[in-house]
């Protein structure tokens, strides 16, 4: 086990600036109200950093830098902006352990989640996207013998992109990495509660990419997001946040009628079938590892298998040994190498989470472990810490419907099939969900009749950059990843020509 040091202490691989302002057209500006906000730890409840607390000023301002930056970067080649990622992701690559680290102290994720697979992945989506663009083709027809139709693409202009605190650098490349090589500018607003993080990523990357491609306007969402999203000036907007956000976004930019991209919440289903237990081999402790990913990233995440459905049959003798590893789930100080889970990235958040285990204790739902803040000691005592929480209840309890957002899940039986499959889709939210079975017809068959976008057979929480994300129902509209992204941030131009 190693412990990074501290930011702001010795040897520390990252040193913040004492203040971030936003990034515009190339350089660092101050807030046009003057106004800062304080940016504190989860790690330890202690402000690291101010940041610039954006207005509509502000976005005005990164909306004339986007504009004035759009129409050249747009007409450079596809192979030009290839390059332009793949140097992009060579730099992040380079200065791997210091990003990781910065977004574990801002956001209170361990390091060995950020170090080995939020950083890793983004670098992965930019090399992508590089391929994607230089290999996209458009397409032409002969209509007659003297017409002909052809079709090619050109990016929309200046685009805004929103985006939520739980994968501050992740959800950042998910949306800039084929918004940039489609050849837009860009205007994203990052979460007011991890925005130093895009700051170092962008002090990494910069100065490879013309001044006004990407712009930083920091900020809350009233003040800052709502003028992006409802101005007439973008040409699409791209978020990922709360359903309940989700649904304003969509509002505001109807005005305009301008196109959305919503990745929204979820409470996804992880369905765990009785030939699972046929065997205990290491198929079944794949199952029970898969069982424990409800509190991967504190639980954090929009795909967070937060429903667990297990069939009668082995229903008492796989939920106690799934307990069991559970309690094995290392929580600690985040900067450890070998912490599995550590802070919930906000004290809000942390408030929500526990007001929620109340409502399940309330609601009748029974505790078989946790359910309490975790009090780590000394320097972390002030950090945002929970316990891994496993709930035995219903389907119609507030628990099984709502979206925790921390490490909690909530474990029903299902008797049948069909039990399974509805109690799976009783839900508003269709983004993720978990099959497992070692019977290929059963798989298969689950993973056609989850209404969910991504389902994950006999795996859980892999995101590789080739495979299409987003959410059926109230989870969103429209996908990320997958080379079709690059399809949500292009125009088709038809040219039907005679000769
Ligand atoms: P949130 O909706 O509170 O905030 C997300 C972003 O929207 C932030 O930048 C915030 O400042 C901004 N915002 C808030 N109100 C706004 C408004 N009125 N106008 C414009 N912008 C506004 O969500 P969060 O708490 O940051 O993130 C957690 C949520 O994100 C969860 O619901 C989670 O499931 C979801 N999520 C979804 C995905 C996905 O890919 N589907 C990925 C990650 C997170």
């Amino acid at each position: 086990m190693a412990t990074y040091a501290a930011p702001g202490t010795d040897g520390s691989v990252v040193s913040f600036k004492p203040r971030y302002d936003h990034f515009i057209g190339g350089e660092y500006v101050a807030p046009a109200k003057g106004q800062y906000f304080e940016n504190p730890t989860p790690i330890t409840g202690q402000t690291f950093t101010e940041v610039a607390r954006g207005t509509a000023d502000d976005i005005e301002k990164a909306l004339d830098a986007a504009e004035a930056a759009a129409p050249a970067w747009g007409r450079t080649s596809v192979g030009e902006r290839a390059n332009v990622l793949t140097k992009m992701a060579d730099r992040i690559e380079a200065n791997l352990e210091m990003i990781a680290i910065a977004e574990s102290w801002e956001n209170g994720k361990a390091c060995r989640e950020t170090l080995v697979a939020d950083i890793p992945l983004a670098i992965d989506h930019l090399r992508y996207f590089a391929g994607a663009i230089r290999a996209q083709e458009g397409g032409l027809s002969q209509i007659d013998n003297d017409t002909v139709a052809y079709h090619f693409h050109e990016p929309l202009g200046v685009v805004g992109q929103i985006i939520p605190w739980n994968f501050p650098i992740l959800m950042a490349i998910w949306k800039l990495a084929p918004a940039i090589a489609a050849g837009n500018a860009v205007v994203l607003k990052p979460a007011e509660q991890t925005p130093a993080s895009i700051h170092v990523l962008m002090d990494v990357v910069a100065d490879l990419l013309p001044a006004g491609v990407i712009n930083i306007v920091n900020g809350f969402g009233v003040e800052a997001g709502k003028p992006l999203a409802s101005s007439s000036r973008i040409r699409k907007i791209a978020f990922t946040g709360e359903t309940t956000t989700g649904r304003l976004i969509s509002q505001y930019a109807s005005e305009n009628l301008i196109p959305v991209t919503l990745e929204l919440g979820g409470k996804s289903p992880n369905v765990f079938f009785d030939d699972v237990a046929a065997q205990q081999d290491a198929f079944y402790d794949k199952a029970l590892e898969g069982f424990t990913m409800f509190a991967l990233n504190q639980g954090e995440v929009c795909t967070c298998p937060s429903r667990a459905l297990i069939q009668g049959g082995m229903y008492d003798e796989f939920l106690g040994q799934a307990v069991k590893r559970t309690e094995q789930v290392k929580q600690g100080n985040p900067l450890d190498t070998d912490t599995m889970i550590g802070a919930q990235a906000s004290n809000d958040q942390f408030e929500k989470i526990l007001s929620y285990i109340d409502i399940g204790r309330q609601e009748g739902a029974k505790i078989l472990t946790g359910g309490e803040k975790a009090d780590l000691g000394g320097d972390l005592s002030g950090g945002y810490y929970i316990q891994p929480t496993v709930f035995e209840g219903h389907n119609k309890m507030r628990v099984f419907q709502e979206e925790i957002f921390g490490p909690v899940v909530s474990v029903a039986r299902f008797n049948d099939y069909d039990d399974a499959m509805s109690i799976a889709n009783d839900t508003l939210y269709g983004l993720g969900a978990g099959v497992w079975s070692r019977d290929a017809n059963t798989a298969y068959r689950a993973g056609r009749d989850i209404q969910a976008g991504r389902v994950w057979v006999n795996n859980y929480h892999a995101y590789p950059a080739h495979a299409a994300f987003g959410g059926y129902k109230q989870s969103g509209i429209g996908r990320e990843n997958h080379k079709m992204m690059l399809d949500h941030y292009q125009q088709t131009k038809n040219i039907l020509q005679s000769y």
